[in-house]
């Protein structure tokens, strides 16, 4: 379970980039974090990973615990042994290499057979990719890259799985998928924290949700009863 208790972050500047946030992802549960541009997203997903001193910043309040570990004291490839992982913003595939290279590359902390066998079970969720198994990324299209990156971050066998809005760019029958495929990977045992401005779909997909703004919660709750609220309808779901 990760557990971000009173989180603060600075990049340096006055303002801090999160202040005082508290974030639960239960055991298998599926959880989404909306919020409009610089609300403190990535930054929070960047905290989780420990990869925040790359882009200079530092927490400097708070905890990030998963199943009872201290993270911010771990790397990130210490965090993602654990079962920790992202699908980064803007998909960031190797588009050079072929689906088939990308997906090993997410794998290849893990013996041989576990590789493969991780592999059938992406192709299984999306056979789109096994189809295009010898293709460059770089030719595959916008949802075909979204997939794989997604293929690639299961590789690495997540206990939680946390993507950086994934519908990005997407057209809204691209983005349909994407959430389903999610469902599916929650469904099958592996906790999500979605990263999303997309509210219609986020909350779709997941059981409970954040709002951030300004680096604050400012809003939380079951996505069922948040839906019905007016800051969700009048902000993120365009009508009310
Ligand atoms: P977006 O959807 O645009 O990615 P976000 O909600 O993910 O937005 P963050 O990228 O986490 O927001 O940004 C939170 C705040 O931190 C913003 O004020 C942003 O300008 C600032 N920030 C983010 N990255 C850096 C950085 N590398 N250096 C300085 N400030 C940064």
């Amino acid at each position: 379970m990760l557990e971000i208790s009173n989180l603060a972050v600075t990049y340096g500047g006055t303002l801090p980039a999160l202040k005082d946030v508290s974030i639960r992802v239960p055991e298998k549960g599926a959880v989404s974090l909306l919020g409009s541009n610089g609300a403190g997203k990535t930054t929070l997903l960047r905290s989780v990973s420990n990869n925040l001193k790359r882009h200079s910043g530092k927490i400097v309040g708070g905890e990030i615990k998963f199943d009872g570990d201290i993270l911010n004291k771990r790397d990130t490839p210490s965090i993602v042994g654990m079962g920790v992982v992202q699908v980064p913003e803007g998909r960031r595939i190797f588009g050079r290499l072929t689906v088939e290279e990308n997906l090993r590359l997410g794998g290849l902390r893990q013996s041989r057979k576990s590789i493969e066998q991780t592999r059938e079970h992406v192709y299984d969720l999306f056979p789109r990719l096994k189809e295009r198994a010898n293709q460059r990324g770089l030719l595959m299209s916008g949802g075909e890259q979204q997939m794989l990156a997604i293929g690639r971050a299961l590789m690495a066998k997540p206990k939680l799985l946390m993507l950086d809005e994934p519908s990005l760019g997407l057209a809204p029958i691209i983005v349909e998928q994407v959430g389903d495929v999610i469902k599916k990977i929650n469904a099958e045992g592996t906790a999500i924290l979605l990263i999303e401005q997309n509210a219609n779909m986020a909350l779709g997909v997941t059981d409970y949700a954040y709002v951030l703004e300004g680096g604050r919660v400012s809003l939380e709750g079951e996505t069922e009863d948040l839906r019905q609220t007016d800051e969700i309808k009048h902000l993120y779901l365009g009508h009310g």
